[in-house]
């Protein structure tokens, strides 16, 4: 299978990358400077040669992303998975009263209409067999766990569910399976280094969601990485 992934330079991103390299599908890495160096990416696309694409992918660029979606149309390719797994944190722990609106902005157009702009312009290349859209949650966008803080970031996750549960509806007919995934409180830049779980055991988890996803009718589900239900 190929899977898109967005974000793909470090973090959970690089991680899935591997994963999925490591168990042999093959991965359109999209970030946002392909021209900086990706000292991960380099070394993977030594390993896996032509497995691998890197792609200039910024979510919030529209133009180019649906250059890009036209690029890969016009050379035949096709896609079995979108991860939309690109994202920010901003203003942490901030409280109402001198909450920035510009990061309600940028983190927006980031978290939540990344995603849209990618769906919208990638949807037509899943044609491979038993497609999937995985869109990588939080649990800080649960609204039964809501708390006051980091009102950006949890917003943007809330109203991504959401558009995954919007997507399952639309696309279940069509045998694309749509999940919200948290990836658990991990070990990267925005999870810092006291979190508990390795990214890598993480994307080991979303590519087994993937590879052994469900029947895309039913109930939506929003799931953690180790496939066990999250509450909306
Ligand atoms: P990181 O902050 O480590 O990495 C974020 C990634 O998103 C980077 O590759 C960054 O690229 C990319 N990115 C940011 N803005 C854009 C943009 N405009 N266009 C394209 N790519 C962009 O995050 P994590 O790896 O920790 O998080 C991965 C996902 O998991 C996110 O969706 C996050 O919300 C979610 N998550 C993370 C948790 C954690 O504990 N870490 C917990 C719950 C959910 P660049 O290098 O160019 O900045």
């Amino acid at each position: 299978m190929n899977i898109l992934i967005t974000g793909a330079g470090r973090g959970l991103g690089v991680e899935l990358v591997a994963e999925a390299l490591e168990r042999g599908h093959g991965v359109i890495a999209g970030v946002r400077h392909p021209e900086q160096e990706q000292p991960e990416l380099a070394k993977l696309a030594a390993a896996y040669g032509d497995k691998l694409t890197v792609a200039r992918l910024d979510v919030t660029d529209e133009e180019g992303i649906a250059a890009l979606a036209a690029e890969l149309k016009a050379q035949e390719r096709t896609l079995g998975a979108i991860i939309n797994n690109a994202a920010v944190l901003t203003a942490r722990n901030t409280p109402v009263e001198v909450l920035d609106l510009q990061d309600m902005l940028t983190t927006m157009d980031i978290n939540l209409y990344g995603p849209i702009r990618v769906v919208k312009h990638f949807l037509p290349l899943l044609t491979e067999t038993k497609p999937s859209i995985i869109n990588i949650s939080s649990e800080a966008g649960s609204i039964s766990n809501a708390y006051p803080g980091d009102y950006p970031y949890s917003i943007s996750k809330t109203a991504m569910n959401m558009f995954s549960q919007q997507l399952h509806v639309y696309l279940q007919d069509r045998g694309v399976h749509v999940l919200s995934v948290h990836p658990g409180w991990m070990h990267t830049d925005m999870g810092g280094e006291e979190a508990p779980t390795d990214p890598r055991q993480s994307a080991g988890g979303i590519i087994t969601l993937i590879e052994q996803r469900k029947d895309p009718k039913g109930v939506f589900r929003f799931v953690d990485y180790t496939g066990k239900d999250m509450k909306i």
